[in-house]
């Protein structure tokens, strides 16, 4: 029955990879079928129309601010047929971390299904690679704070619609990872609390948990960092039977407490593994010797975390889990064996009707390693199958909740295909995020400066922990400012080396000159306290973000104030750039 399922799975991935273009224009059909009478399509003059061409001509390119008042409306209770058919019955809220601002979007069961269909997929491929058993998966998910719109509808993050779906139970029944966490801990209201439980729930039960899990990289990290200071008292929890008194939500406790029995002897084993391991290198498999691997999305902004990750996860496999967002899901991860680095996701023509807007770089700002796609020339938007390998495009969606040539902001590198559907790489967030005049550089560019420039810190068994950056207008001229949580003491020069590096480390040729001419200030590193970016992360969940969905924001605003509160209110040194002052 489960090899049946399995291979069924991919039975059906290959059939409908096999026609890719086809499928491509059933999906766009169907969800123009399903939504002719929608006043967005009525108005652009679509007549009913379902075929791509007329959908082309007649339908613009939209970001998120052009759809902004028609979600208004539906989310202050308008039931007329606005954006889709049939009306909108709940929304879900994005992170918010990567752009600074929540955008409520449209949520339906086709989502649900699309969602079901990339876990089905993936799990079918990485089951062929690593078999897993009957068992439980120790799952670091979090539901977020559900809000009640103007107009009655429920607005909660992606993840949180998701978890909460009878679907997703019945797809992880399928799929052999039930968490080990009771529900009351997965949709607790304190994080903290769930956390804990989480790992406690886990330990219980660690011989049959087969992998480990969270939506997005950084929650598993941020989960052993937590369990190096807790995990003595998750021991005296286990031994006595007893839960922490730290657990005070009445629902968590009573649910905990329920699974919990006076084990001394796996306390005593816990105990004994963890005073053995060297800095916890490997705490993953020892703690949870039945794990075939860990699995969540380590690419993009998740790839800072990969270092820490793999030192837990030892000699366990890391698997980078699919690639979606709050808008939709583009693609599953079907070569679960290659590492993070390099993992690429097969688009499923049938979730959504997906264009790519072909992004060239001007002649001479070919720049080796520079990822900077803001310098890209845009080409007239292409087809699903007319991708062509080794290019770099935006991603438009069309998905079945009302969104329409939609554009995501992520550029993408096709690196090859799976029967007639690219396989796409993750390479970055489209938009500026440091820019003082010419100069533009990404998110991208930032991580590649800061992974250069923390490799001096090896020798200092020192890393970092986190980082962010913001642009200080204030001086005249302006400059760039990082800010980096470090996991020790480092010496004064190592750092003074480090913020030179980061100057030299951003390579586009605006800031280069920039620099040269003194129109950008040097560099300035501002080491912040421990636990400051765990104030951020309290700062956002605050606001109703939810952990599973959450991305260190990787440039702070001043319009992102409190955030900047929390930086400078916890900088303890500062250095500046020397690098171009000879
Ligand atoms: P949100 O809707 O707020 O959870 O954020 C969605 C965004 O997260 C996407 O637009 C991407 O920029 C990023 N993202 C999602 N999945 C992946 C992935 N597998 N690799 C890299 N970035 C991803």
């Amino acid at each position: 029955m489960r090899v049946f399922c399995v291979e069924s799975m991919i039975e059906e991935f290959e059939a409908l990879t096999k026609n890719a273009g086809q499928i491509q224009r059933e999906t766009l059909q169907k969800i123009l079928q399903q939504n002719g009478d929608a006043e967005y399509l009525r108005n652009f003059g679509l007549g009913g129309r379902t075929d791509p061409e007329s959908y082309k001509a007649c339908i613009p390119l939209a970001t998120h601010s052009d759809l902004e008042p028609y979600i208004q409306r539906i989310i202050d209770g308008d039931t007329s047929p606005i954006l889709t058919g049939k009306p909108i019955t709940s929304v879900s809220l994005s992170s918010g971390t990567t752009q600074g601002k929540r955008k409520y979007l449209p949520f339906n069961d086709e989502l649900v299904e699309s969602t079901m269909q990339i876990y089905r997929t993936s799990y079918a491929f990485r089951n062929r690679e690593y078999p897993i058993g009957n068992g439980k998966a120790l799952q670091f998910i979090y539901g977020s704070k559900q809000v009640k719109t103007k107009g009655g509808l429920i607005a909660t993050t992606a993840t949180t619609n998701v978890y909460s779906s009878e679907q997703f139970k019945r797809t992880m029944k399928d799929i052999q990872s039930q968490c080990s966490s009771p529900d009351e801990v997965i949709f607790g209201p304190d994080f903290q609390q769930s956390l804990y439980c989480h790992l406690l729930c886990g330990l219980i039960h660690s011989v049959e948990v087969q992998f480990i899990f969270s939506t997005f990289a950084h929650s598993i990290v941020h989960a052993f960092r937590t369990f190096e200071q807790v995990w003595e008292e998750i021991c005296t929890d286990i031994r006595e039977g007893v839960l922490s008194s730290r657990i005070t939500v009445p629902s968590i406790r009573a649910a905990v407490s329920k699974l919990l029995v006076p084990n001394p002897s796996l306390a005593d084993s816990i105990y004994n593994k963890c005073v053995k391991l060297s800095n916890w290198y490997g705490v993953i498999p020892e703690l949870w010797p039945n794990a075939k691997y860990v699995y969540g999305i380590m690419t993009g902004s998740m790839e800072p975390y990969l270092k820490k990750l793999r030192h837990y996860a030892g000699n366990l496999p890391l698997m980078s889990a699919d690639y979606g967002s709050s808008e939709g899901w583009i693609g599953a991860n079907v070569n679960p064996s290659l590492p993070p680095e390099l993992a690429t996701f097969a688009v499923l023509p049938n979730i959504g009707y997906f264009e790519f807007i072909p992004l060239e770089k001007p002649e001479g700002q070919e720049l080796e390693n520079s990822p900077s796609s803001i310098h890209y020339m845009e080409a007239e938007p292409i087809g699903l199958t007319e991708v062509e390998v080794g290019n770099e495009y935006e991603i438009i969606i069309t998905n079945f909740a009302g969104l329409y040539r939609y554009r995501l902001g992520d550029v993408v590198r096709v690196t090859g295909f799976n029967n007639s559907t690219p396989e796409l790489q993750f390479i970055c967030r489209r938009s500026l995020m440091l820019s003082i005049n010419i100069d533009k550089n990404t998110e991208k560019d930032l991580q590649l400066a800061v992974e250069e420039a923390s490799k001096l810190l090896a020798e200092e068994k020192t890393e970092v922990v986190d980082f962010t950056s913001h642009v200080d207008t204030s001086t005249d001229p302006g400059h760039y400012v990082i800010f980096w949580e470090l996991s020790g003491d480092t010496m004064e020069d190592i750092l003074s080396s480090c913020c030179n590096c980061l100057d030299l480390s951003f390579a586009d040729a605006g800031y280069v000159s920039s620099r040269r001419v003194g129109a950008i200030g040097p560099v300035e590193l501002r080491i912040v306290r421990n636990g400051t970016f765990e104030k951020i992360l309290d700062h956002y969940l605050g606001l109703g973000a939810a952990l599973s969905q959450f991305k260190t924001p990787r440039c702070v605003g001043l319009s992102n104030s409190k955030v900047l509160q929390i930086l400078c209110r916890n900088v303890t040194r500062c250095y500046f750039s020397t690098a171009y002052s000879a």
